[in-house]
């Protein structure tokens, strides 16, 4: 089956042209003009993967991807046009996955989609291949941390703990190395994707976020120990 992408560009010859190269690639394309037609089309298609501009009328494309960040893990990649959107973008806040800055060619975009489509076929090959082998590998407990890799879903103690889809994926991939130290070279490349543009402080900024979310007192990680000059290692 066609892996299905959504457009949201408000730009109509570049929304055409992204439409029409995408569907030469085998793609099922959806685009949409704007961000309420966006959130629509992200409920009703559940694509693989959305193309998201920043500047859309009425609602831009930050708060489009807010929403969206709360609702499923589909990866986005940013369309951006200026600067100060890219601070925003590589910063983060917002939870995209990756962006390209306008304009750009055809071929960079459809190398960009074809990997992040590669390494949401790998996550999910990870999770089904363990699903396989050992139902019970699923759940992964570390005293009170509950890592459910089938429902993508982190518990503390029972009580569900709400995390965008790249904290997940990082402390998943940290879980399964415990007790070994990763490098931020490593994590950028096994969790974001060798071609992310971003740099290493995304790594950081990522690990803060987690321990808000998991250590009983994030000033003094127990779970995630920062090693100096070498990276972080996950304890349990
Ligand atoms: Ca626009």
């Amino acid at each position: 089956m066609a892996e299905k992408i959504l457009i949201v560009e408000d730009e109509l010859s570049l929304q055409e042209t992204l439409a029409y190269n995408l569907r030469k690639q085998g793609y099922e394309v959806e685009a949409v003009g704007d961000g309420p037609s966006a959130l629509e089309a992200a409920r009703r298609i559940k694509p693989e993967l959305i193309l998201l501009d920043i500047m859309l009328p009425g609602m831009d494309g930050f708060e489009v991807c807010r929403i969206l960040r709360n609702e499923m893990s589909t990866p986005v990649l940013m369309l951006t046009a200026r600067d100060d959107e890219i601070d925003r973008v590589v910063g983060l806040e917002v939870g995209a996955d990756d962006y390209l800055t306008k304009p750009f060619s055809m071929r960079e975009l459809i190398a960009r989609v074809k990997a992040m489509l590669r390494r949401v076929r790998i996550i999910r090959e990870e999770v089904s291949a363990s699903q396989v082998d050992v139902p019970d590998k699923l759940i992964h407990e570390f005293g009170n941390l509950k890592i459910d890799i089938g429902r993508r879903e982190i518990r503390i103690d029972g009580v569900l703990i709400n995390l965008k889809p790249k904290e997940y994926e990082l402390l998943f991939h940290l879980a399964k190395h415990k007790n070994q130290v990763l490098s931020r070279d490593q994590i950028l490349e096994s969790v974001w994707g060798w071609d992310y543009v971003g740099d290493s402080r995304t790594v950081d900024v990522h690990v803060r976020w987690i321990r808000e979310k998991v250590e009983k007192d994030p000033a003094n990680p127990q779970r995630i120990i920062t090693v100096r000059g070498a990276g972080y290692r996950f304890e349990g």
